[in-house]
């Protein structure tokens, strides 16, 4: 490919992203986003707030069926957000500076759509207008997530279902 058609192609991306017409989490760089869009792009699938264990030879990452004892399986909501950081201290913010460095948020997460540029599906609540669409589309972890609550840290293992390299 020739550099004029790798200029051609980024100037149409630059285009599409700056679309005024375009919704926010399309036209908005994702530090120009308000607190409350930002808030917004999150779907509820509570897919983050699922415990992870990180293998210290190869830093793979073995994610668990076990959410955090904050985590609301039934609504997949934090039970108590605004003070989740001084409750949790390995609960980790989600913000536009470390979005792009967190290999474990899922391919469904709205942050990470947002911030690869992608659309988001018909289930995200920005776009049915419905809370409940991310459950119905199976994307959160309602179906299938437990608590930690109760279960040794030895046990932990017993509970991984995926891998992220
Ligand atoms: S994975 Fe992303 S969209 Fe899902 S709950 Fe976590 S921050 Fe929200
Ligand atoms: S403290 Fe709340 S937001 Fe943080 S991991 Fe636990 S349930 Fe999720």
């Amino acid at each position: 490919m020739s550099k004029a058609q790798t200029a051609e192609i980024r100037t149409k991306r630059t285009k599409k992203l700056r679309n005024p017409d375009a919704p926010f989490w399309e036209s908005k760089e994702l530090e120009e986003m308000t607190h409350a869009e930002w808030e917004s792009l999150c779907d509820g699938c509570g897919q983050c707030c699922l415990i992870k264990l990180e293998d210290e030879d190869s830093t793979d990452i073995h994610v668990t069926r076990l959410a955090c004892k904050l985590l609301d399986v039934a609504s997949c909501r934090c039970s108590d957000y605004v003070n989740r950081h001084k409750k949790m201290s390995d609960c980790l913010a989600i913000t536009p500076k470390n979005v792009r460095t967190l290999r474990w948020l899922p391919e469904t997460c709205g942050y990470r759509r947002a911030a690869e540029g992608r659309e988001l599906e018909w289930w995200h609540p920005l776009i049915s207008g419905d809370p409940e669409t991310v459950h119905e589309a199976g994307i959160s972890v309602r179906s299938f997530a437990r608590s930690e609550k109760g279960v040794r840290e030895s046990a932990i293992a017993r509970y991984i279902i995926d891998v992220i390299k």
